[in-house]
């Protein structure tokens, strides 16, 4: 009962940081510091009245308002109820599904108890989750991964480090602590994160002579090391360019090539899908594959050629703002 208590309680306190967060993605691009600025009332976008907070309660508003807004009658754009929607969905799944443990503990009698560690872990990768979101809607507006979110996200990254749970220790050694051992995989995975994704970027220079990638990814995939660990770093780091390049390439096919494609939101939603499912892919990619690969001569051909697309692809189809993001 009280697991299930839980579970819609993190959806809707989902749903509730998803409001913040769209407010993070309208309001930190900002040319201007002073709409910079975070705190404060929310305000009508067209016409700058005052929104009163019966009107922002998430997704629901919404709805009721029928996507328009009360002061103007201007319509309010299905993105903030979608933002609101994903933020709580994402909250769900890692409330059902806390990677390396659970919120809950139930001792023999059936009782269930809240489980600090478990609590802990909860909120160090909501946070990570809810870093993601805005990164990705930012860099479909704007282009651009702003400094502001993936700096602190790689501090926060390598300092959660040191709290077990995060990231899987570097080496199981009983003769040092395991603190500095998971916190030696964030940092490991910082710098495998953020070095690969450097290479690849310095590679698609070269190869096409102009910035394929921005920094604003080598500092998105470090801070993604950093909470994940390396194996799920160049996990996301592919599974990024196999979205991205599906994605990419059938809005080329309706655009043509001029339809580019910001590369952040898809390195996101690898992240996402490493951090839930790494185990099951590194099995399905190491264990099961091998085994089809070893049955089928040239099969290894075919899953190089499939990756190596892939990236060709991301790397052709990226486009990047002036500024450093
Ligand atoms: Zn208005």
């Amino acid at each position: 009962m009280a697991t299930a208590v839980f579970e819609v309680g993190a959806a809707l306190f989902g749903a509730c940081i998803g409001s913040f967060l769209n407010v993070v993605i309208w309001r930190l691009p900002q040319e201007d510091p002073a709409k910079r600025s975070l705190g404060g009332r929310s305000h009508c976008p067209r016409c700058g009245a005052q929104i009163r907070w019966f009107d922002n309660v998430p997704v629901l508003s919404w709805l009721l308002l029928r996507g328009r807004a009360r002061c103007c009658k201007n319509p309010i754009a299905a993105r903030y109820p979608i933002v609101e929607l994903l933020t709580g969905a994402l909250f769900l799944l890692l409330a059902v599904q806390l990677p390396g443990g659970s919120v809950w503990s139930v001792d023999l009698a059936g009782v269930e108890t809240i489980d600090l560690r478990g609590a802990a872990t909860f909120a160090l990768h909501a946070l990570f989750l809810s870093m993601l979101v805005a990164l990705s809607f930012i860099d479909f507006d704007t282009q651009l991964l702003p400094d502001a979110l993936t700096k602190p996200g790689m501090v926060i990254g390598v300092v959660a480090g040191i709290w077990p749970g995060i990231v899987a220790p570097i080496a199981e050694d009983p003769a040092v602590s395991r603190a500095l051992c998971t916190w030696l995989g964030s940092v490991v995975g910082l710098l495998v994160g953020g070095g690969v994704t450097w290479g690849v970027r310095a590679l698609g220079t070269v190869v096409f002579k102009k910035d394929a990638m921005g920094f604003g990814d080598v500092k998105l995939m470090g801070m993604v090391g950093a909470f994940l660990g390396w194996k799920a770093a160049l996990l996301t780091l592919a599974l990024g360019c196999l979205f991205g390049s599906i994605v990419g390439g059938v809005m080329a096919l309706r655009r043509g090539l001029g339809a580019r494609i910001p590369f952040g939101p898809y390195l996101a939603l690898g992240a996402i899908v490493s951090l839930f499912w790494q185990q099951d892919l590194i099995e399905l990619l190491f264990r099961r594959w091998p085994d089809w690969q070893r049955e089928n001569p040239g099969a290894q051909w075919l899953v190089l050629l499939a990756a190596a697309g892939s990236l060709f692809l991301m790397l052709v189809l990226v486009r990047r703002g002036r500024r450093s993001g």
